[in-house]
């Protein structure tokens, strides 16, 4: 296999989490009478571009088809984050009523009504649809299609190039980034801005989480890589912000490689930080799957011992990172009765590979688990505000990642 970016043959694995279900295939019950489809879960990285990337496997049309929707107003920090986004952008760009907005993955419409609501016209593109009419039902205008260089072109070609053009968790999610950046290139108007928000390789790395790994997520990404991704086709990045986000996110900024802006000083400093942290020298990357395991060997451990002692343990966060997580350590029901998810689309539903139950979080009340293992722990300051009952009769929280904790 070559580099999706670069083109190189990719020499290197990075990870290798063996074969998994598609992390957001949740099963009804029916279906746990028939057969799961797993598909290989491993990441190479390109020693001449540094792009992180899932390895191609057979098969792969076999993968999408299941039509599963993940909400992104399902999450109140993930909605307030979104709109001060909008608040920074409007202020930051002197956005206005004849500026123009384009959300690339937009959703539910969580990020755009909020630039609809300021009166900043906008344009949501989500092949999703039940996704996409539960913007349209807002009253934001959605392009149900995929978005890549042929459908920027069309928008440039209609004269519907923006002023920004967003991307919140898209960027690593799709299959062919240049195809997409040349995508967001022909749909910026002269002197616009793109922002894209992905997780931080970097912060994958430092803090050891390689349950964010998942098909899905195609491209694990660095300040250094999306530079050379964005120069490759003409844009620049000329701005990057350090986020909370999952984990620890970047948002860079871009624009044509003519534009006047001159680059920030913390372009510098990121990638320095980068470079510190050894993000182009093969050896942090070649040590990562020993430290993957031990976290994986810790919840095991974890799981067992509560097991002896006679303790019900219960999951918080149906998310993709847990399925990740749970499939690579091998966890099923005997170890980890059920999982609560506050998403009415996933209860009664079962977790894929591990068949884990999915219940509403009203369970917790009447099972009383002495430890609730919360999996999206990037919500983890949320999900125990919402859920601090559980104190009532003794309860504690325990994250696993980047090692095992109680609190
Ligand atoms: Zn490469």
């Amino acid at each position: 296999m070559n580099c999706r970016h670069c083109g190189k043959p990719l020499k290197h694995t990075f990870l290798d989490l063996g074969f998994a279900p598609p992390s957001n295939s949740y099963l009804s019950e029916v279906e746990l009478t028939a057969p799961e489809i797993y598909f290989p879960l491993k990441l190479k990285v390109c020693d001449s571009c540094w792009l992180v990337q899932t390895e191609d496997y057979a098969k792969a049309e076999l993968f999408f088809s299941k039509d599963y929707a993940y909400f992104s107003s399902t999450s109140s920090s993930w909605l307030e984050h979104a709109a001060r986004y909008a608040i920074n952008m409007t202020e930051r760009l002197g956005l206005g009523v004849d500026s123009f907005v384009i959300e690339v993955a937009s959703n539910d419409g969580y990020l755009l009504k909020n630039f609809l609501a300021a009166g900043i016209p906008c344009l949501g593109i989500e092949p999703t649809a039940s996704t996409a009419a539960a913007a349209e039902q807002l009253g934001i205008p959605v392009l149900r299609e995929f978005f890549g260089e042929a459908l920027g072109k069309q928008l440039a070609h209609e004269g519907r190039q923006a002023d920004l053009i967003a991307g919140n968790n898209v960027y690593a999610h799709v299959p062919d980034i240049n195809d997409f950046t040349r995508g967001l290139k022909a749909a910026l108007k002269p002197n616009g801005t793109i922002t894209l928000e992905f997780p931080h390789l970097m912060r994958l790395i430092e803090h050891t989480q390689f349950d964010t790994v998942y098909h899905e997520h195609f491209s694990y990404l660095s300040l250094h890589t999306v530079s050379r991704i964005f120069a490759a086709v003409g844009l620049r990045v000329c701005d990057v912000e350090e986020l909370p986000t999952h984990g620890g996110s970047l948002r860079v900024f871009g624009c044509h490689t003519e534009d006047a802006r001159v680059g920030s000083a913390s372009l510098a400093a990121v990638l320095e930080a980068e470079s510190d942290a050894g993000l182009r020298d093969l050896a942090v990357y070649e040590t990562f799957q020993q430290r993957a395991d031990e976290v994986k060997n810790g919840l095991l451990s974890f799981l067992i011992e509560q097991k002896r002692a006679g303790n019900k343990v219960a999951a918080y966060g149906a998310a993709a990172k847990g399925n990740t997580l749970l499939n690579y350590a091998g966890v099923k029901p005997d170890l980890l009765s059920f999982v609560c998810d506050a998403a009415p689309s996933k209860q009664g539903k079962y977790l894929p590979g591990s068949h884990i139950p999915v219940f509403a979080p009203e369970k917790l009340k009447l099972e009383k688990p002495n430890i609730i293992l919360i999996l999206p722990w990037n919500i983890a300051d949320e999900v125990m505000l919402n859920t601090s009952y559980i104190r009532q009769w003794g309860g504690q929280y325990a994250t696993a990642v980047p090692t095992l904790e109680v609190k």
